[in-house]
């Protein structure tokens, strides 16, 4: 196998295969998760097409971000990167009656974003090298893949919790868009100003702070709520204090 392919496919394979073993009560089926990868690949396709068009109509409706660090994250990137993922998510899973677990909701966020991350991985890996699909695999791959738990926490929340829908679905966008928009504008920030302004330490060392994190709160998201119900199980209990699930599920 051509080693470009294979560094930018193993970590989404190795993340897909982590939170799909991870659902161990109920697993969800392939035929499904194979739907939310491919509508993930389908956000990639969609965003490139739109740069495509915006090329040859000559309108750029965010050129007014590409100066500025934080502008390009959240407009360029975060916002739609995410908001796509979101409504694909939810037009595919929302009333699909395999989404009965609050587990479910991050494992299908996980399978979409995956999709996406994909798409992006190999493009960015073809063009850069073999040295940028390492840093991608560690980094940028990881990111999207934690975005995604965060948006599926959320998601579930709301899908679970009548009460509180609509502030949950929300939070099931911003929460991600935040998380994608302050790690990119770290990363472009470290490319745009970092030498000019002598901060490339200072930087560095603010991304690697963000993205320990990152992965705190996304370890945190799948590993401290019950998987049936989303309620948090205290530590040392044996069962989730809601539903009574085994809490040796989380392991
Ligand atoms: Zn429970």
């Amino acid at each position: 196998m051509d080693p470009l392919l294979l560094i930018s496919i193993l970590p989404v394979i190795i993340l897909l295969g982590y939170i799909y073993l991870k659902d161990k009560n109920e697993r969800e089926p392939i035929g499904l998760l194979l739907k939310a990868f491919f509508s993930g690949t389908l956000v990639a396709v969609l965003i490139l097409l739109w740069s495509f068009v915006e090329g040859i109509i000559g309108i750029h409706l965010t050129a007014f971000a590409e100066n500025s660090a934080i502008l390009k994250s959240f407009f360029q990137a975060a916002i739609p990167e995410e908001g796509l993922k979101l409504l694909f998510l939810y037009w595919l899973i929302w009333k699909n009656k395999e989404f009965n677990e609050h587990f479910d909701g991050i494992v299908y966020a996980v399978f979409v974003s995956m999709g996406f991350a994909c798409i992006e991985n190999i493009l960015y890996v073809y063009g850069g090298g073999f040295e940028t699909g390492v840093v991608r695999a560690l980094l940028a791959v990881p990111g999207h893949f934690l975005f995604a738990v965060i948006m599926g926490y959320f998601f579930s929340r709301a899908r679970f919790t009548p009460l509180n829908r609509g502030r949950l679905l929300l939070m099931a966008f911003v929460c991600p868009v935040l998380a994608h928009g302050l790690y990119d504008t770290l990363c472009f920030a470290m490319d745009m100003y970092g030498e000019a302004t002598g901060l490339s330490s200072v930087l560095n060392v603010l991304f690697i702070a963000f993205d320990i994190k990152l992965w705190q709160i996304g370890l945190k998201a799948i590993r401290t709520h019950c998987h049936v119900c989303g309620a948090k199980i205290p530590k040392g209990e044996i069962n989730c204090p809601c539903c009574k699930q085994l809490a040796e599920n989380l392991e």
